[in-house]
């Protein structure tokens, strides 16, 4: 499994249509106290308890068989030793190398549950204390305040989770999951209207040998300042992400072939004039354009195989899947 993937700062599980656990990432398994060969060919629920069991299976198969997705579901693990371990977990299903699998992240919810326990508490009290007498009334109004402040804490809170949970955290950039839920969106959205949608795949030249020269620390500042050089070059509707490591994933809605080649040639050509700190870098680029009848996921093969051509003819160049293959 790709290392940012085992070490994300959130879970990540697949399992089969059945149930079985296909890959865990570190992160998940260090949440449950489990080592990886004690859940893999497993059954996810055998990590949950009879209730959550029975909530899993009424609604988060059913609804993922139904949508292809499972978006935002509160949910109890249980962990190794016993403990209850509450999550929120988005799920997509998609067919990879011929075979279903749904592709799961669970982030940890303790904090929210915690804050939840606290306003409810806060609200027992204060329903108490309504009944008491006119001397009363000064305390009720500052527990009144307090519930207040902690129900503004909670939704400050859920906006900070859902931030998170869309941020690649060194660039700032959307992350993966974020990009591949607009892919899916997008696509459809063409595929419905007809509309133009192409994508890029960017990927860093030699990078390692930065990293290699100059050291890690100077290896994310680069990849600091290319995010924030790859996003000033992009339009308002333009969903520009981290897809993993040095390489980073651009969403051109309404571009069509000739349009997003010319706007990858602008992104490659920004990045090979501007100095990034001190450092001059180039970048290879792959584009694809949506045809219709095709997946995202295809759209993202395609900009991968062109971005491969990049590479092989030379590097710190553009090739466009349709043009190049
Ligand atoms: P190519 O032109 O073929 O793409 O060569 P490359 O050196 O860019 O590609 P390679 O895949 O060999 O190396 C990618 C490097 O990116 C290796 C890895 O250490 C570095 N890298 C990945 N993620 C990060 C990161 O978050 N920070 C830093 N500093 N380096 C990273
Ligand atoms: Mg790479
Ligand atoms: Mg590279």
């Amino acid at each position: 499994m790709d290392i940012l993937l085992n070490e994300a700062p959130c879970g990540y599980f697949s399992i089969t249509d059945k149930g079985l656990i296909h890959t865990v990432n570190q992160t998940l398994l260090t949440m449950l106290g489990y080592d990886r060969e004690e859940l893999l060919e497993r059954h996810i629920e055998s990590a949950m308890s009879l209730a959550n069991r029975m909530f899993f299976h009424t609604y988060f198969y059913p609804y993922i068989q139904l949508y292809g997705q499972v978006n935002e579901m509160y949910l109890t693990f249980r962990t190794k030793d016993g403990k209850d371990l509450p999550v929120l977990l988005n799920g997509i299903r998609r067919i990879r190398d011929g075979n279903a699998v749904i592709d799961c992240v669970a982030l940890e919810m303790r904090k929210r549950i915690e804050h939840e326990k606290d306003i409810m508490k806060t609200k027992q009290q204060l329903e108490a204390l309504y009944q008491e007498t006119n001397e009363a009334n000064h305390r009720l109004e500052l527990l009144h305040a307090r519930y207040e402040k902690k129900q503004q804490e909670l939704l400050e809170l859920n906006v900070r989770l859902e931030t998170l949970a869309s941020t690649d955290p060194l660039t700032g950039l959307r992350n993966r999951r974020f990009f591949q839920e607009q892919l899916e969106k997008y696509t459809a959205l063409s595929e419905q209207s007809g509309a133009a949608l192409s994508l890029c795949i960017i990927d860093i030249d030699r990078f390692k040998s930065i990293n290699d020269t100059y050291g890690h620390p100077v290896g994310d500042l680069v990849l600091t300042r290319l995010a924030q050089l790859l996003q000033e070059q992009s339009a308002g509707n333009t969903v520009v992400a981290r897809f993993g490591g040095e390489e980073f994933v651009i969403l051109l809605p309404g571009l069509n072939q000739g349009q997003a080649l010319a706007a990858a040639e602008r992104y490659r050509s920004a990045t090979e004039t501007t100095p990034l700190g001190d450092l001059r870098i180039t970048v290879s680029i792959g584009a694809a354009t949506f045809r219709a009848g095709e997946s995202g996921l295809s759209l993202l093969q395609q900009a991968d195989q062109a971005l491969y051509l990049s590479k092989n003819n030379g590097r710190n160049r553009v090739t466009h899947y349709n043009a190049g293959v």
